[in-house]
């Protein structure tokens, strides 16, 4: 552990705990926010109840209509915001790198995705002009001209999973304020400080109270934010089990929501062996795997099994599981010893159903060593359902057909790697492949925050990428004109 431990320093200065009527409430500071790795206590912050829902929904609906907030202002909050972040990065990192489980490097390297996010918010004003309609184009019509324009949908709730706590924060927040929405964060319980500090930020920035709140519980609480009918759409990032209960209790509201996944990777035989090992080893082991694009599953030709193998298990070995403020630190803990004896538990399974362990397998309280199998059988949890976990699973295929139809047996469908060099191979892959991006030449662990984000199947309904959720966030509004 690098002394005297460089998160002290820069631990979170909250003014409270929740965002509720304008109000940081500092009272009731009751939900302890602790680092995942060794229990610490890392901030303290409110456990909202129903009541601040209620009264954090109905204050942004007063002010929503009452005050406007034109586009030029929201543009330029969002341009300071984006000046602060860049300035503060080094206490954000810390803020994620202490109550999440990713290490400082990879705490580092979010900070700057969401900078690039806050960016795109900002740049997004030009997504929410319409454009003139072509009525002469029918004869029904008569002669009327017409055009349409983007309207904010009105409020927006953005709850959020914990395994990206800032950005996937930014990547709701941001689409929805630059559309003019209000939003009501609801961060998940277990790394809510970064997002809290976001909000602090955004509040700096020239956001205006009446815009945006922040409240932090369970499910209980979250339920009374998924019901309310002054909530106009759910922006949910998270597991697939949670949201169909989002989509049971949510009645006729909007819902875009952005799940797991059980990503494949495919290595042809005309690959490079010991490049796509080490992509597939930094694709799985990232954030101790718990990233939606996660490298799960990798399909290798017969021809290069043992190569491929071999090398991801040679790069595995040298990974470092430890301490996540120690720079020499490739892998920390998951986010909770009760995850890491889930993932325990599904490795232990398919050991025992016959599995072979190249590497791993062991667990250390929260920590769960990157883990590599062959041999998995199909039924196995390890391979069926999402592990969010640091373990790979390679499997021979001979066909490439085979490959294509295996990697598209799961019930998600968010990314899937294909490594070649053939280009020609590669994109008739491609086509067949049941997943929101398919990635050549690298893994599916390949996210750029403008691109359209989202998955085919379980893995979600809709696309974020801000601009993609600015109009998501938005309704096209026509304005007809009967000239007679
Ligand atoms: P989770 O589903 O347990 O929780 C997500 C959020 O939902 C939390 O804020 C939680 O408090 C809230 N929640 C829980 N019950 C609720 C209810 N009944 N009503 C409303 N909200 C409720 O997910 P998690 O464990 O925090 O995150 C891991 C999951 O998120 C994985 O499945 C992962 O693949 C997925 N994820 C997807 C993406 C993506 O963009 N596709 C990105 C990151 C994570």
């Amino acid at each position: 552990r690098p002394e005297p431990d460089a998160r002290r320093s820069e631990t979170p200065v909250l003014p409270g705990g929740a965002f509720v009527e304008g109000q940081w409430q500092s009272a009731d500071l009751t939900l302890d926010v602790r680092d995942p790795e060794d229990g610490t206590l890392v901030g303290r912050v409110c456990s909202s109840t129903a009541q601040d829902v209620r009264r954090a929904i109905a204050h942004i609906h007063r002010h929503l209509r009452a005050e406007p907030w034109p586009l030029r202002s929201r543009r330029q909050a969002l341009e300071k915001a984006t000046r602060l972040l860049g300035e503060q990065s080094a206490r954000f990192a810390a803020i994620i790198a202490a109550e999440s489980s990713k290490t400082i490097t990879e705490a580092e390297r979010e900070v700057l995705r969401c900078i690039e996010t806050l960016r795109l918010s900002a740049a997004a004003s030009n997504e929410l002009s319409g454009s003139t309609l072509d009525f002469d184009d029918s004869t029904a019509t008569g002669n009327k001209i017409g055009w349409y324009s983007r309207k904010p949908v009105g409020i927006v709730a953005a709850i959020t999973p914990f395994n990206d706590p800032l950005n996937l924060v930014a990547h709701k927040l941001g689409p929805a304020l630059i559309a003019g929405n209000g939003v009501v964060l609801k961060p998940s319980e277990r790394t809510p400080l970064s997002g809290l500090a976001l909000v602090q930020l955004l509040l700096e920035a020239g956001v205006p109270s009446g815009r945006i709140a922040a409240i932090v519980s369970g499910p209980g609480v979250a339920e009374a934010l998924v019901t309310d009918e002054q909530i106009d759409l759910i922006s949910f990032t998270g597991g697939p089990r949670t949201a169909e209960r989002i989509a049971a209790t949510a009645g006729a509201k909007k819902i875009l929501s952005e799940l797991g996944g059980n990503n494949a990777t495919i290595v042809c035989a005309d690959a490079d062996a010991v490049s796509a090992a080490d992509a597939i080893v930094a694709g799985a082991f990232g954030v101790a795997g718990q990233n939606c694009l996660s490298v799960q599953r990798v399909y290798v030709h017969t021809s290069l099994f043992e190569r491929v193998v071999a090398e991801v298990t040679r790069g595995t070995r040298a990974l470092r599981t430890g301490p996540k403020f120690d720079r020499g630190t490739d892998v920390g803990p998951l986010i909770s010893e009760a995850e890491a004896r889930r993932v325990e538990e599904w490795v232990d399974e398919a050991v025992a159903a016959g599995a072979s362990l190249h590497v791993g397998g062991q667990r250390r309280g929260a920590f769960y060593e990157p883990t590599v199998l062959t041999g998995v059988p199909a039924a196995c949890r390890v391979l069926r359902d999402e592990v969010f976990g640091p373990v790979v699973t390679i499997l021979p295929f001979v066909e490439v057909s085979d490959a294509v139809h295996a990697a598209n047996d799961s019930e998600y469908g968010l990314q899937a790697g294909i490594f070649t060099q053939s280009m020609d191979l590669a994109l008739a892959m491609a086509e067949n492949l049941h997943v929101g991006a398919v990635v050549i030449n690298e893994t599916s662990d390949v996210r750029i925050d403008s691109m359209p984000f989202g998955g085919f199947k379980k893995s979600g309904i809709g696309r974020e990428g801000v601009r993609y959720a600015v109009h998501a966030m938005t309704e096209p509004k026509n304005t007809i004109v009967n000239l007679g």
